[in-house]
């Protein structure tokens, strides 16, 4: 049925009011809600379980195929090897050439996680470090190399290496030092995984494939 011009001008007004209302639904919501100030950061940030923060990784585990480098859609994933290396199945861990250098950019980093999903062996993930600074643009490439030297999988910010930290920070803390993000065959072995990240900076040696026995003739 056809309907006259002014009911169809003023149809597509009330559908456009209603729109713009559904839409800022949530907005008008927390409008005319409580404030709430989270005294941080002597209050730790309620992050969500599935947040982005900087990443995490375990070197010992990284064969570096390149595949986080190459589905990182704005480049900013370095890595250089001395050769190729390959997961021990026996220990879990990856050997061969050395880990030169993985490095992120985070001045470029979009925190988009597309990085995660490739890796063969689960070795890179999101964290939960949530802010980081920096005075040039330099202080924004993390060296993963450097901190696996220093028996750490994330970068800690400048702030939270102060003598007195609140509790929250304490814990946050002790969860990277303790790696309790690693679930593997090292896990509750700390100086094990530690021995490990500091081999996977040289080369080593990939071990051979057993030959199966040849069957005796009865
Ligand atoms: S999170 Fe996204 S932008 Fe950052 S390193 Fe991974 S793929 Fe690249
Ligand atoms: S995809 Fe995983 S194993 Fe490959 S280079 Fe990246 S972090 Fe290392």
């Amino acid at each position: 049925m056809k309907h006259s011009p002014a009911y169809e001008y003023y149809r597509n007004v009330i559908q456009a009011i209603r729109t713009i209302l559904i839409g800022m639904r949530i907005s008008l919501k927390y409008c005319f809600s409580k404030t709430v100030t989270l005294q941080y950061p002597d209050v730790g940030p309620a992050l969500q379980p599935r947040y982005r923060g900087f990443h995490f990784f375990e070197i010992e585990k990284c064969i570096t195929c390149d595949a986080c480098a190459k589905a990182c859609p704005v480049d900013c994933i370095y890595i250089e090897k001395s050769g190729p290396r390959k997961i021990d199945k026996e220990s879990g861990v990856a050997l061969g050439g050395a880990v030169i250098r993985y490095a992120i950019d985070y001045s470029k980093c979009m925190f988009c996680a597309l990085c995660i999903p490739p890796c063969p062996t689960d070795c890179i993930h999101m964290g939960k470090v949530h802010d980081m600074s920096g005075y040039t643009r330099e202080d924004m490439i993390v060296e993963f190399t450097e901190l696996a030297s220093e028996g750490l999988q994330t970068p800690q910010p400048l702030w939270m290496q102060k003598r007195e930290l609140p509790e929250w920070v304490n814990r946050s803390k002790e969860e990277w030092l303790e790696f309790e993000y690693s679930d593997d065959k090292m896990t509750g072995d700390n100086a094990k995984r530690r021995a490990a990240m500091v081999t996977a900076l040289t080369e080593t040696e990939i071990p051979k494939k057993k030959k199966p026995a040849l069957k005796k003739d009865a």
